[in-house]
């Protein structure tokens, strides 16, 4: 119920924006409600019943009602921005859902089929009542009114669409890693582009900010490349309105030519950003299959043996301690042979999430072939280390392993630890990993599920 009281406000607030952007009692300049109806509904697609929409349609009724439109007429353009919302937000609730938050190289341009769809429906539908209420020819109308619902279609609904759900991922940002300069630069660029090109002015003018917002597009996160191409085209309309023509059937051509040049310039960037989104999360992707095993989620042994020695290398900087641990899971070939190489396969990644859930974030852990893993722990003295051998031996042998068939099977694991307070040049991944090995061995000696540290 909330949650519709929240939408009808949210159409009332929009649509009195729009009202009030009106020139003489004419169409608005900017009417942003429609797009923010369409985004609202592919957000929250569980508004999209017959509720939803009459929360929406109140919302418009009111804040026309209030500013003096008859009944009659309040209806019939209701009916048409409503008719618009819904076609926007059922053609982008038909794709997927990384598509509609603009994750995907072709989001940009099924962004832009679904606004001219959703304006073609609306304009079909609204322009009667907008020649009359406003007193203009059918094509004037028909023009103002598809020119005014694509801009704010293509402007405002991509802000909606990728507006983050929570702080920590607008936090996250690839941006956040890079030097300040790299981080304001493209920002500051748009800002003097568009001093520029007040300074200039001339009709090229409005093109002068296209090499800032690509910049932008290739740094930023995809929602806050749309927040700012929906700024700077909104603020060039009004200063367009300002000092070269008023939104008015005098200045039809010219109107309708900037509306359409500024919501096209928009689709620029965000083409760029959805691409560059796209690449980032396939690269994503990548890194991950190469440098995590498949089956037990621990490191690859390469990605394990790199990041190490670049872990190792830091902390005999920073003079810091070290252990280093090599783990074997103790006659692991009896459950191969016994239950299948399958039920093998489950035992190994349930024994890799037991190892991983008592390490902390910095430790390393990595997969260095078959039953074998490895794990660096930085910044360790021999009495944690040993603690934490400790508490590893008794985690895997107190875990049960359920295989596909419902059986449970318990394993043990043997641990070799070597431990290094000053890190000296001898010290490298391999001579640790081979020092904690002969300890692994004496462990197995030694009658398994134990640890030797020395
Ligand atoms: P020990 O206590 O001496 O370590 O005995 P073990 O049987 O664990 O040692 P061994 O090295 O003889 O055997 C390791 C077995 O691990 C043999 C191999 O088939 C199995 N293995 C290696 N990689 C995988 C895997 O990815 N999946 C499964 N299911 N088994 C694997
Ligand atoms: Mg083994
Ligand atoms: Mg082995």
């Amino acid at each position: 119920m909330s949650d519709l009281i929240s939408l009808s406000c949210l159409i009332f607030g929009a649509s009195l924006l729009g009202i009030a952007t009106r020139p003489d009692g004419f169409f608005a300049v900017f009417w942003p409600a429609n797009a923010l109806l369409a985004g609202v509904m592919v957000r929250r697609p569980e508004l999209t019943k017959a509720q939803g929409w009459v929360a929406a349609g109140l919302g418009y009724i009111t804040a026309d009602l209030i500013t003096g439109n008859s009944l009659f007429a309040t209806l019939w353009l209701t009916f048409s921005n409503i008719a618009g919302a819904a076609v926007a937000a059922a053609l982008l609730l038909r794709t997927d859902e990384a598509t509609w938050r603009m994750q995907r190289q072709l989001s940009a341009l099924y962004l832009l089929l679904a606004c001219s769809a959703a304006s073609a429906v609306a304009t079909i539908t609204g322009c009667g009542a907008g020649s009359i209420v406003f007193n203009t020819s059918l094509h004037v109308a028909a023009m103002l009114w598809f020119s005014t619902e694509l801009m704010n279609y293509v402007l405002v609904l991509p802000v909606l669409l990728t507006m983050p759900v929570s702080w920590q991922e607008i936090r996250t940002g690839t941006a956040q890693q890079m030097p300040p300069w790299l981080r304001w630069g493209p920002l500051i660029s748009v800002v003097l582009s568009e001093i520029s090109a007040f300074l200039l002015g001339g009709p090229g003018a409005i093109a002068f900010v296209v090499p800032a917002l690509l910049w932008c597009a290739l740094t930023y996160k995809v929602f806050l490349v749309t927040l700012l191409s929906m700024t700077v085209c909104f603020w060039k309309t009004l200063e367009v309105a300002s000092y070269a023509f008023v939104f008015t059937p005098d200045h039809l051509p010219s109107v309708f030519s900037f509306r359409m040049g500024v919501t096209l310039l928009s689709l620029g960037p965000l083409a760029v950003a959805c691409a560059s989104a796209a690449r980032n999360d396939a690269l994503q992707k990548l890194d991950k299959a190469v440098n995590l095993d498949f089956l037990t989620g621990a490191m690859t042994r390469r990605a394990f043996m790199s990041g190490g020695e670049r872990l190792l290398a830091r902390l005999a900087r920073e003079k810091d301690c070290v252990a280093v641990m090599m783990i074997d899971i103790d006659h692991f070939k009896n459950i191969n042979d016994a239950h299948g190489h399958g039920a093998g396969d489950v035992v190994l990644a349930g024994f890799a999430l037991t190892i991983s859930q008592l390490l902390r974030p910095g430790d390393l852990f990595g997969r260095l072939g078959g039953e074998e893993f490895a794990v660096l722990l930085p910044r360790t003295g021999q009495e944690s280390a040993l603690a934490i051998a400790a508490r590893l031996v008794n985690a895997v042998r107190n875990t049960a392993n359920t295989l596909p068939d419902g059986i449970l099977v318990y394993i043990t694991a043997s641990i070799g630890v070597i431990q290094v307070s000053v890190i000296s040049a001898d010290n490298t991944l391999d001579s640790l990993l081979k020092a904690a090995d002969k300890r692994l061995y004496q462990a197995k000696r030694n009658g398994r599920d134990q640890t030797v540290a020395s």
